[in-house]
């Protein structure tokens, strides 16, 4: 298990951001600069909160990232959550998490958008463990009527609603933007590929029982309001895309963070698996350079 040094910190982003490593096998942001296996697992102590409505840490949150955007966190009170499981025919995913059933008790599953890379695993995922999965209203509804899961494992939710699915105490979901598309491919009865509704993309920021708040944000390119949530939701925790070509680049992301949203923490994610990864630190430097370093 590793130590929250092994986050990102703010300041540490601009290090970790400037280069685009081979994948998610060989290498994680890390404070330390140390690198780390396929699955990249930390256990952060959530902060001693004095921001009012927030309650004080006394627990901690355990996040596992198995490559691309797929993402398990065990919050303080014990529930599971796996956020966009795309794990079995992940090339990037470590071995020992290629069967489902090592991701352990799952009790909810989250969904940003259809794509394969977050959407592949999701309805054998949420049958294994009769787990609802949540997700944007479009998606999930097209899912009920192409009878990929049922209406109870299918709840919508969009963009600014909340959910505490474990009822008042437990953890609070909330649907924010992403700046992305969501087409679903499904095949038909003769086994051809057909687009369908997915509704429109999100993130999500979970709050814990503790308060330690993460925002995974799931696929987007740089939008203004990324500051608006950041002043909204204040992310202790952030997992961001940094692969370019479909999401932001290392750079954007560096920006994005340091200027808009100024976590505390942040862990890139969504990079590594194509030849495109756009981040290379000898392209980003100049830009990181024209900016001051965050605080963490
Ligand atoms: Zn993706």
């Amino acid at each position: 298990m590793l130590t929250p040094a092994r986050f990102a910190t703010a300041a540490a982003l601009l290090t970790a951001l400037a280069g685009c490593a081979s994948g998610p096998g060989t290498t994680t942001a890390t404070g330390a600069g140390t690198s780390t296996s396929t699955a990249s697992a930390a256990t952060v102590a959530a902060p001693q909160s004095t921001t009012a409505g927030r309650t004080t840490a006394t627990g901690k949150t355990e996040v596992l990232w198995l490559g691309q955007a797929t993402t398990r966190i065990t919050t303080p009170g014990g529930k599971v959550i796996v956020i966009d499981p795309w794990l079995t025919s992940n090339p990037k995913t470590p071995a020992s998490f290629k069967d489902l059933k090592a991701l352990g008790k799952v009790d909810l599953i989250l969904v940003t958008h259809a794509h394969f890379d977050h959407f592949a695993d999701v309805p054998a995922l949420a049958k294994m463990n009769n787990a609802p999965a949540w997700g944007p209203a479009g998606l999930n509804d097209s899912m009920v009527k192409l009878g990929i899961l049922p209406a109870e494992l299918s709840p919508r939710f969009g963009k600014g609603g909340t959910i505490t699915p474990f009822g008042p105490g437990g953890p609070k979901i909330t649907a924010v933007h992403a700046e992305h598309s969501s087409e679903l491919t499904w095949k038909d009865a003769a086994g051809k590929d057909t687009l369908h509704t997915g509704g429109e993309p999100v993130g999500f920021i979970l709050e814990m029982e503790n308060g330690f708040r993460i925002w995974h944000m799931g696929d987007t390119a740089v939008f203004g309001d990324m500051r608006l949530i950041g002043d909204m939701y204040h992310p202790d925790l952030v997992l961001s895309p940094i692969g370019g070509h479909f999401v932001m680049n290392p750079q954007d992301a560096a920006m994005a963070m340091r200027d808009m949203v100024k976590p505390r923490y942040v862990l890139p994610i969504h990079y590594g698996r194509r030849r495109n990864c756009a981040g290379r630190r000898r392209n980003s430097k100049p830009r990181l350079a024209a900016h001051p370093a965050p605080r963490a």
